[in-house]
């Protein structure tokens, strides 16, 4: 078999290193970063294998150069420990990892420039507001230990910038389902006295029903952070993204860490897509007539899907408590809170305690009555 991966070279389209075609994977996968980018291999007029990329890949890697890059000096790290790319000012003394507070960072080189992002939400909240919401955060966290709440008082929180990938899409849905109607019949049955009774009984008519429906998606959010969970960052959205985007600008950052863009285009594409599929089949569901509906069936076409790479502001607060890593997360713009920590098992037990002898006092005064 003629060697696939010699026809052509293929760029990663993440950090521009040469990627290898992975046959198992069916893959274009980048020995540098990681990135997986979804291929298929072909025979050619010839009868030569080739590899054919997928179209979003392409589209990706063919982003000209004059839109990459941040338009400003910065220094890029990448830390050994959560993998998270930081990128900072040169004067910018960082010895820890913001995002889970490792020493092991080491520069991180590019063989090609970051995308630079189209537009980002400005960072709207202080350190200060930042730091009363996770107190007051703290302060209702019932079985957090009181070391922690007296450490999360005097932790450095961080301001940060985290990557995001935004889809927009038109689709057309047609659907068709069996719609259901209610209606109700008199039944006679015989009550537990031996007389004869009559009751309404519930019964559906089935009708099959069909139509179509239009629906314009804009700016689905897909996180591409590496130092942030993506389910955390799922409790602190919405980032409002259709409303306050500004355009990119390097003074926005000055001072301010970013995270650098992991999770390849065609990944999140994919998962903006199914995000999307869940949404049109929830729409089409609500369109059905009649009282209930079963065997709903939706045939979605999408046009006009376009992408773009924004930045948001978060404020994180990570600590350690024992061997484990927390993180608390803030939105730098709207304030929501997201957050793991650590379980009092002292109290813990004092609450089930209480809650045993609470029970055994009512228990005792139910008795005295
Ligand atoms: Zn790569
Ligand atoms: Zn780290």
């Amino acid at each position: 078999m003629p060697d696939a991966t010699a026809q052509k070279k293929f760029s990663c389209p993440s950090c521009g290193g040469e990627s290898q075609w992975n046959p198992a994977k069916k893959a274009l996968v980048c020995p540098f970063c990681g990135t997986v980018s979804p291929a298929q291999a072909e025979l050619s007029a010839t009868g030569a294998e080739v590899i054919v990329e997928h179209d979003l890949v392409a589209a990706l890697r063919g982003i000209p150069d004059d839109q990459r890059g941040w338009q400003a000096k910065k220094i890029s790290v990448k830390c050994q420990s959560c993998q998270a790319i930081s990128v900072f000012d040169p004067e910018r003394v960082g010895q820890r990892c913001d995002f889970c507070g490792a020493t092991a960072l080491v520069p991180y080189e590019e063989i090609k420039e970051a995308f630079r992002p189209e537009s980002l939400l400005p960072m709207k909240l202080s350190e200060n507001q930042v730091r009363d919401s996770i107190r007051t955060w703290y302060g209702n966290r019932w079985f957090a230990p009181n070391k922690l709440k007296r450490a999360a008082l005097t932790d450095t929180v961080k301001g940060l910038y985290i990557p995001y990938w935004t889809f927009d899409a038109q689709v057309h849905a047609r659907w068709t389902a069996e719609s259901g109607y209610y209606y109700y019949e008199t039944e006679t049955y015989t009550d537990a006295n031996g007389r004869t009774q009559t009751r309404q009984v519930q019964k559906i008519r089935w009708q099959f029903s069909s139509g179509a429906l239009d629906h314009f998606f804009d700016d689905e959010l897909v996180p591409a952070s590496r130092g942030v969970q993506e389910a955390m960052l799922r409790k602190i959205e919405p980032f409002p993204t259709t409303t306050e985007l500004v355009p990119y600008n390097p003074g926005f950052l000055s001072g301010w860490v970013v995270e650098r863009y992991q999770i390849d285009l065609v990944a999140a594409a994919q998962e903006a897509r199914q995000e999307m599929d869940e949404k049109m089949e929830q729409l089409c569901a609500a369109e059905v007539p009649g009282d209930t509906h079963r065997n709903l069936q939706v045939q979605s076409d999408y046009s006009g899907q376009t992408f773009k790479h924004i930045l948001t502001p978060i404020w994180l607060l990570t600590y350690n408590y024992g061997a484990q890593h927390f993180q608390v997360v803030v939105n730098g713009y709207t304030g929501a809170i997201a957050g793991k920590y650590p379980k009092s098992w002292v109290k813990i037990t004092f609450a089930v305690l209480a809650v045993l002898a609470a029970a055994g006092l009512l228990l005792l005064l139910a008795h005295h009555r």
